[in-house]
């Protein structure tokens, strides 16, 4: 599988129309995540995603991304997401914690 079909694969879960569950990032957001390279990997077990600042990638385990619940895949971006947005020095400090909580915040249940 190539990565731009992995990446397809993934945005066509949350685009259909069964799925319940939206991101809708604000433009600041977008900008600073067009910066970053997206790759899909099998990554070892119990890691999901991690973001490289030196070649500004941010790596997502393709079976989490695939296979699990999306509300969890959603989760996983978002987490990756406050990290570009929080910087490196962040980690997972009180900084990078108000990012993801803002962030959170665009992950959408859509009512049916
Ligand atoms: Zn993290």
């Amino acid at each position: 599988m190539t990565l731009k079909s992995a990446y397809n694969i993934v945005l066509e879960r949350f685009k259909r129309t069964d799925a319940d569950i939206q991101i809708k990032l604000d433009k600041k957001t977008r900008q600073a995540i067009r910066k970053f390279k997206i790759e899909f990997v099998n990554m070892d077990k119990g890691t999901l995603a991690w973001t490289d600042f030196k070649t500004k990638t941010i790596f997502f385990d393709i079976r989490h991304c695939l296979d699990d619940k999306l509300e969890e895949v959603a989760d996983t971006i978002i987490h990756e997401y406050a990290h570009v947005l929080a910087g490196e020095k962040a980690a997972h400090t009180r900084n990078w914690k108000q990012t993801y909580g803002k962030l959170k915040k665009s992950v959408g249940r859509i009512s049916k």
